[in-house]
Order: structure tokens, then C-alpha cells, then sequence
């Protein structure tokens, strides 16, 4: 069980930085998975009012909120038309509605779990993590760097034209994945890889030439190569051997839906409960 001593409202964010330097601070994002831990916590600190909860759309970036609920980018339309579905696809096995209605994509981001979907997906995309110290950091860099008591503040997704397909294996519905895989490509040629679940953070790499435009065995084969490129663990949910299989079946998977997308067919999920 979890337990705090002092729960605390910031006026601003230049005081919860400062308080949040100590160590017994805890900043809440939407405390789903703080919650769950067994821990003695001094402040507690709510940035609900500080932080901002809305996906903002401008010509060259979407901007997201650290406090946007997951269940907010499963029904955000215009994210999801720009991501080819993806953004939904990654979060929509995440526990069930109401659990997605309450995390936040600061809680998820700036946890930086192993098993995240989020981190996988939006590894592929450009995207930045906006920190209210730092500044604005490429998520790729982000992923690496250990928690630091900055206070994440969006997270931001540039309009760079990629075309993005999301691809996930669950022992069970809403179990953690077993691999996490997501693909992306931009229109020079490049493809961008990201494999999480393995079961470590997940990484991401980018290799020249297009997985899409190849069909059929030759796709399989170059999605073997390149699931190679990453390592994988064991735990309970699947050998290291196995997430390895699984990650060239799933990077094959998704680099399928983007060419299912290129020539103008359904390569994305379902949209009908998308909303502006
Ligand atoms: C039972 C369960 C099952 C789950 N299954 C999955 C799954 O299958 N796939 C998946 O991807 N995820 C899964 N998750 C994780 C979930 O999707 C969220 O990522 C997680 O709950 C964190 O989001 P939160 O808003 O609850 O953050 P919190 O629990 O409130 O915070 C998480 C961490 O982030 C810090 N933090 C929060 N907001 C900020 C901020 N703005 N700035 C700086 N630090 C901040 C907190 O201090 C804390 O260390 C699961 C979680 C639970 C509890």
C-alpha cells in the first residue's frame, strides 16, 4: 500500500520544481501506477492544475499535454489520421476504459516502464518529451536518461509525414505485451524501427531503404535481420528466443500495413470511435 504524508497543490511550476528536488517528493500524474507500489511517500504533489490535459494541433507539430489521458489519444482523430491509427493501436489493450481514462501520458512517458506500448509507438514517430527545466529533448534521447526531478510538461509529435503502423503479442487480452514492436516510414527512404517489452525499455533504430515496398518473402527475411539488431530478454512472459521470432513476425506485420496504406487499402484498425 502506498502512503503519503503531505498532499500538495503547487501555485506554480517553478514551486513544484522546487519542491519536487526533494527526495521525498512524488510528482502524481494520474497515480494508476504509483498507486500500486508499496512505498512511504513525503509530499505527493498534483500538477492537475498546472499541467495541461488537451492535444493541441498546429500546422507543424501536435502538441500533448502531460496530463492527456490514454484513453484521450485512443479517440483524438486527428492524431491518429496523421499516425495511421497508431496512436490508438498502442494504447487500446492498456487494462480497459476507465484505467485508460485515469493514466496519463506523463505518468507513462516519464516512467519510462519497460513494458510500455506508449514509449514503443512514439519511439517511431519525431517526437519530443518537453520538460519544464530542460527543455525540449528527443524522446530517443529521453529513454536513456535516468529520472532527473524535472517535471514533464508535453509531449510533442512533429508533423514529418511518416507513415506509422503499431504491432503488439499478449498472452491475454490486457496483460503487459509480451514485445511491443512499431514501424515507421518517411518519404526519403528511411524506415524507423522501435522494439519494447523485450523485456527491457524500449529502443529504437533506423536503417536506409523502405520494409513496405518488399513483398512477401523478402519482407520476412529483411524483418528477421532486423529484429536481430535488438536484444531481448527472459521473464514469465516468454524467452529471449522467443520475443526474438516474435519481433520479426511483428516487424514483417507492420511494415505490411504501411504498404497495405501506401497503395491506398486498409492498413489501419478501426476508426469509428474517433473523435475531432
Ligand atoms: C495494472 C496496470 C497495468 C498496466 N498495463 C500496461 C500495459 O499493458 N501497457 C502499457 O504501456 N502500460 C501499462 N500500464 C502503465 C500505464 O499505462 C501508465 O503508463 C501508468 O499507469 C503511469 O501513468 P500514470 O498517469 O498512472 O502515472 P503515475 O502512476 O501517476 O506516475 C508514474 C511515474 O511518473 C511520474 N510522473 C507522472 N507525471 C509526471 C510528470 N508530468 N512529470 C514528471 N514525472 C511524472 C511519477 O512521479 C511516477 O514516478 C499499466 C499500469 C497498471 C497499473
Amino acid at each position: 500500500m502506498i502512503h503519503y504524508k503531505n498532499y500538495v497543490k503547487p501555485k506554480n511550476l517553478e514551486e513544484a520544481f522546487a519542491m519536487n528536488a526533494k527526495k521525498s517528493a512524488v510528482i502524481a500524474g494520474g497515480f494508476c501506477f504509483l498507486r500500486l507500489q508499496s512505498r512511504n511517500i513525503g509530499t505527493l504533489l498534483d500538477l492537475r492544475d498546472l499541467l495541461s490535459d488537451r492535444i493541441e494541433e498546429t500546422e507543424e507539430e501536435f502538441r500533448i499535454g502531460a496530463m492527456v489521458s490514454l484513453r484521450q489519444l485512443e479517440l483524438h482523430k486527428g492524431l491518429n489520421d496523421f499516425m495511421s491509427g497508431a496512436a490508438k493501436d498502442c494504447v487500446c489493450h492498456i487494462v480497459g476504459t476507465q484505467f485508460r481514462n485515469c493514466a496519463t501520458v506523463g505518468g507513462s512517458i516519464f516512467g519510462r516502464f519497460g513494458f510500455s506500448d506508449i514509449l514503443t509507438c512514439f519511439l517511431v514517430m519525431d517526437s519530443w518529451v518537453e520538460l519544464y527545466r530542460g527543455g525540449r529533448i528527443p524522446l530517443s534521447e529521453f529513454v536513456a536518461m535516468k529520472a532527473d526531478g524535472d517535471i514533464m510538461t508535453a509531449l510533442v509529435v512533429k508533423k514529418t509525414g511518416r507513415k506509422a503502423a503499431y504491432e503488439m503479442m499478449r498472452n491475454e487480452a490486457v496483460d503487459f505485451p509480451v514485445l511491443s514492436v512499431a514501424v515507421s516510414e518517411d518519404d526519403n527512404g528511411m524506415t524507423r524501427l522501435a522494439v519494447g517489452a523485450r523485456p527491457a525499455r524500449a529502443s529504437v533504430i533506423e536503417t536506409e531503404g523502405l520494409l513496405s515496398v518488399l513483398d512477401g518473402e523478402k519482407r520476412r527475411a529483411e524483418a528477421e535481420k532486423l529484429a536481430a539488431r535488438f536484444t531481448y530478454g527472459t521473464n514469465m512472459r516468454g524467452s529471449a528466443e522467443y520475443r526474438k521470432y516474435l519481433a520479426g513476425v511483428l516487424i514483417g506485420r507492420a511494415a505490411g500495413r504501411i504498404g497495405a496504406l501506401r497503395e491506398g487499402q486498409e492498413g489501419r484498425r478501426d476508426e469509428s470511435d474517433m473523435q475531432d
